[in-house]
């Protein structure tokens, strides 16, 4: 195969413990995911069910980056969210058979131009340039075994200039890790090689230059990040 100019190389994620890197085939999020989040945007989680939307592959950012305060808006917000590494392929899969299909899972940060957010949902738009902007998917390493993480009594938590800002309980999602994979694998056919974001709890708020990020599940690696 030969093509007009060299294609860019494949975005891809770091695994802890393994030399090998995760090749980033699709980024899928779940959007108002935890219900106090959902009403802090203004909706009502029991008359709204949790939803997707998608970033591009090369929207990852690796752990420990330094990242540019994005152009266009100026209420950038952080999202602190479990990722879903996928590891095999499948279409319409049942919930039961849901974590056979994950590789392992990451903490991550669902950047988003707030500001723009609200203007395209009251217009009805798409919401591509307030959550697939460039370098808008933040990721740690990811940690393999679809049982790294105890999605029973796990806590997520994201601290900024070390202060507290989100909290919450991985089983307070509403939809689960198996429902989510379930729930996506009936819209796309899932491939080995994507990241689910599987959405924020409450507390989200705007971001400043020069901020330093630390977010956390248990049982994986803390992610951190700057804005610059
Ligand atoms: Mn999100």
């Amino acid at each position: 195969m030969s093509y007009v100019f060299p294609p860019r190389e494949i975005p891809a994620v770091a695994i802890l413990g393994r030399s090998e890197r995760f090749p980033v085939h699709r980024i899928y999020c779940v959007g108002r995911n935890y219900a106090a989040h959902a009403r802090e945007m203004g909706m009502d989680p029991d008359r709204e069910p949790p939803f997707f939307f998608c970033k591009p592959a090369d929207a990852v950012v690796a752990n420990h980056a330094s990242i540019p305060y994005p152009t266009r808006t100026s209420n950038l917000h952080h999202e602190i969210e479990l990722v879903v590494a996928v590891g095999r392929a499948g279409q319409d899969i049942a919930v039961a058979d849901a974590m056979q299909h994950v590789f392992g899972y990451a903490v991550g940060n669902d950047l988003t131009r707030r500001d723009l957010q609200f203007q395209l949902r009251d217009k009805g738009r798409p919401w591509d340039i307030s959550k697939g902007f460039d370098r808008s998917a933040v990721i740690s390493a990811i940690t393999p075994g679809a049982h790294a993480v105890d999605l029973a009594a796990a806590r997520i938590w994201l601290q900024v200039n070390g202060e507290l800002r989100q909290q919450a309980q991985l089983r307070e999602l509403i939809w689960s890790v198996p429902e989510v994979i379930a729930e996506l694998s009936t819209l796309f056919q899932l491939e080995a090689g994507d990241l689910i974001y599987t959405g924020t709890p409450a507390g989200v708020a705007a971001l400043q230059r020069g901020d330093r990020l630390e977010g956390g599940i248990d049982g994986l690696e803390t992610l951190v990040t700057t804005i610059a």
